[in-house]
């Protein structure tokens, strides 16, 4: 152990925190559906779907994934398509594309049997080290750290951790103070209640203190710290991407829609036709230049539909989005014809399903 985390851990009570921790959590924790059972692939799929999102949006999507691809086997033998429209607006969807290529490894090399081991379980695609330390300890109660952004939150409050948690050198001290005080009875309820505290009382803004079952274990709380901690310096804010986009129709009321490429943001999930404005010019007009350019059609803009913005982590996309229609014959063969009823059985990212809707509200 380094010097640091010695000194941190100075004075630090590890067995009294561990059991008012689990005392707590085993009383109070959440009934979630991933939680009915310690199978290491459902536990895989909801930490995988909880990156970044949210329990309340994940419940649903984690139901009817485990409706749909109930075992490994089911997974890695399913079509893309059907993963990426069961994971249709959760976003990130290389995390998707990533959780099947990784579980047909699990089925070819490891006879559908997700590892335990901690070196063989990181090297699987898209399993990081808080996603590897949540499967061995909550399914396989193997005592390993699972350090993501709410528990290195909860921990730098409770031992009194000044670093920058948005540096990737922070993770290193946060995951060695737990190992230094993870319990080896109970790993997996462990993990969760550290999980559970920051979900639902030490939260990012004003945490619950006085209802905190470790609070008399909590440093920031007893200078008076909870607010300032943990430090975080500020991202970059994402960069502005002005975009045209249109719902183009036919004269037989068919939309035009295309794939993304098979790389790259949004991986092979469908759109409808959109260019990236450059300054100057009027947008309507780069929208017709593009589809003459692309598609090698000439088409009318019926009017504005709407404009919104849609925010990842790097990029803001300032969409305005065109109904259009267009008469002649199409020549190229890069995207599809189809029925407004049938735009629901593509995957599209959710900014474009946003679209799918307008169009279905504006037709009735
Ligand atoms: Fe978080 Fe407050 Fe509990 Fe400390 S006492 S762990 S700051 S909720």
């Amino acid at each position: 152990m380094t010097e640091k985390v010695t000194d941190l851990l100075h004075l630090f009570d590890e067995q009294k925190f561990q059991k008012d921790l689990i005392s707590w959590f085993k009383k109070e924790q959440r009934t979630l559906p991933w939680r009915e059972n310690k199978d290491p692939y459902r536990v895989w799929v909801s930490e995988i779907m909880l990156q970044q999102t949210r329990v309340d949006t994940v419940i649903p999507y984690f139901e009817r994934f485990m409706r749909l691809f109930p075992t490994v086997e089911a997974l890695a033998e399913a079509e893309e398509a059907d993963v990426l429209k069961a994971w249709e607006g959760l976003g990130y969807y290389s995390r998707a594309r990533n959780l099947q290529s990784a579980v047909r490894e699990v089925a070819e090399s490891y006879k559908g049997i997700v590892p335990n081991h901690p070196k063989k379980i990181s090297d699987l695609k898209g399993v990081g080290p808080y996603t590897a330390g949540a499967i061995l300890s909550i399914a396989y109660g193997i005592p390993e750290p699972a350090v993501d952004g709410n528990v290195m939150r909860v921990l730098s409050r409770i031992i009194g951790i000044w670093e920058d948690i948005a540096k990737p050198s922070a993770r290193k001290t946060f995951e060695e103070v737990t190992r230094r005080i993870i319990s080896n009875d109970d790993p997996s309820s462990f993990n969760q209640g550290m999980m559970e505290l920051g979900a639902i009382v030490c939260t990012p803004r004003s945490p619950s203190c006085l209802l905190c079952p470790v609070q008399e274990h909590c440093r920031a709380f007893a200078e008076g710290s909870q607010e300032e901690l943990p430090i975080k310096s500020k991202k970059k804010a994402p960069r502005p991407v002005p975009i045209a986009v249109i719902a183009l129709k036919d004269y037989s009321g068919k939309f035009l829609i295309r794939q993304r490429p098979e790389t790259g943001l949004l991986a092979s999930l469908w759109e409808f036709p959109n260019v990236e404005l450059s300054e100057g010019g009027l947008k309507e007009d780069q929208i017709k230049k593009h589809l003459r350019d692309e598609y090698e059609i000439d088409v009318e803009i019926e009017k504005e539909l709407a404009s919104f913005n849609h925010i990842f982590s790097h990029l803001k996309w300032q969409l305005t989005v065109y109904e259009g229609s267009y008469q002649g014959e199409m020549a190229s063969k890069q995207f599809k014809m189809v029925d407004k009823n049938e735009l629901q059985k593509f995957a599209f990212p959710v900014a474009h399903q946003k679209i799918t809707q307008l169009i279905l509200e504006s037709e009735g």
